[in-house]
């Protein structure tokens, strides 16, 4: 079995209300408790990966040492991911060459819309001035940002201060004197995490016709799209009509696993997101072999549902058969589930 392990350390500056990950508190825990994880899953892993974060990277003050220490821990040696912090960006002057001598190219950030909108999405003020800051720090250093976008019918009608935005930086001429091309993209995100709560405003058919046609272009090249529909896919009320009589059942385990490991050492699969009905056990309390046992046997609630109860079954039960809400196949399964989980296990979960 290849393990890739991520502990959350210690959490993030942000509480971004489309977040998959969830809301929860902020942990501090100790490159000890990272040799421990790395210890508990160690014997049962053909290939081990550990990680220090699953929500915001290089959010610790020893991050340097963290990641040499992820490196020391781990078989495979995953160069570092295009998220990087815009907390740290904009606070420790060291952070943006480090990144650039690691060999990062790209940096994945986000904007919701102008600065009112953004800061709260990213639930704290200031983050859209950061954003800004980190951009120009990070082109300073040849790195280029990647700017995406979460649209739901709450900002989709800001689209054009961003497209404004990205035209006053020049993010487009700038990019390409440092050699790269400047890329952008949107889409509705999974309907999942803090996003669910957003399923009432989720967009339809009618709010795509918001959507500039400049930053539909970059969206439509980004995923390789031939229309705004193959990103935003159908409505539930066609995924509906396919999917309510669909006898399916599977199963999620795979020979590679990553777990998702909370401050509290409760044990999640990197599926959606970490929450009571996904839980496999605790680290601490449990072991590796349990959570292990417990994923390959589909013991969590969640796993448990999908290899047991017909798809459509779960539909009839939680779908909305008369919603244009715009669903990609696979993500409207997942909301489904979710919500199947919330509706059927309401009091232990
Ligand atoms: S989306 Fe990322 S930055 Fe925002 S709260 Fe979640 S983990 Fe933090």
């Amino acid at each position: 079995m290849n393990i890739t392990a991520c502990l959350d350390m210690a959490g993030c500056p942000n509480r971004c209300r489309h977040c998959w990950l969830g809301a929860t508190p902020n942990g501090s825990l100790t490159p000890d408790d990272l040799q421990f994880v790395a210890a508990e899953f160690r014997p049962f892993a053909e290939n081990l990966e550990i990680f220090s974060w699953y929500r915001e990277p290089d959010y610790r003050d020893d991050y340097k040492a963290l990641w040499e220490l992820e490196r020391q821990l781990s078989d495979v040696k995953t160069p570092h991911f295009e998220n990087v912090s815009i907390w740290r960006t904009v606070r420790d002057a060291d952070y943006a060459p480090w990144l650039r001598d690691l060999g990062v190219k790209y940096a994945q950030l986000t904007v919701f819309g102008g600065e009112t909108t953004t800061d709260w999405y990213f639930g704290r003020r200031g983050a859209f001035a950061e954003l800004n800051r980190t951009v120009d720090i990070l082109l300073e250093h040849g790195i280029a940002p990647r700017i995406q976008t979460f649209v739901s019918k709450r900002n989709i009608g800001e689209l054009p201060i961003i497209e404004r935005w990205i035209d006053d930086a020049a993010l487009e001429q700038r990019c390409a004197d440092i050699g790269r091309e400047f890329q952008y993209f949107l889409h509705q995100g999974s309907c999942d995490g803090e996003n669910a709560q957003f399923y009432g405003d989720w967009v339809t058919p009618a709010e795509l016709e918001k959507i500039p046609p400049k930053l539909a272009a970059f969206a439509l090249k980004h995923w390789r799209a031939d229309s705004l529909a193959d990103i935003f896919g159908r409505t539930e009320t066609e995924l509906y009509r396919e999917l309510a009589d669909d006898e399916s059942t599977a199963s999620f385990v795979s020979n590679d696993v990553t777990f998702y490991i909370d401050k509290d050492f409760n044990v999640y699969p990197n599926i959606e997101t970490p929450s009571p009905a996904w839980y496999l056990g605790n680290l601490k309390t449990d072991g590796a072999e349990s959570v292990i046992n417990a994923y390959n046997h589909s013991v969590s609630i969640a796993q448990n549902a999908r290899l047991t109860v017909p798809l459509g079954d779960m539909i009839r039960l939680c779908g909305d058969r008369t919603s244009q809400r715009l669903f990609l196949k696979s993500d409207y399964i997942m909301y489904i589930l979710n919500k199947y989980c919330e509706v059927r296990f309401a009091g232990s979960i």
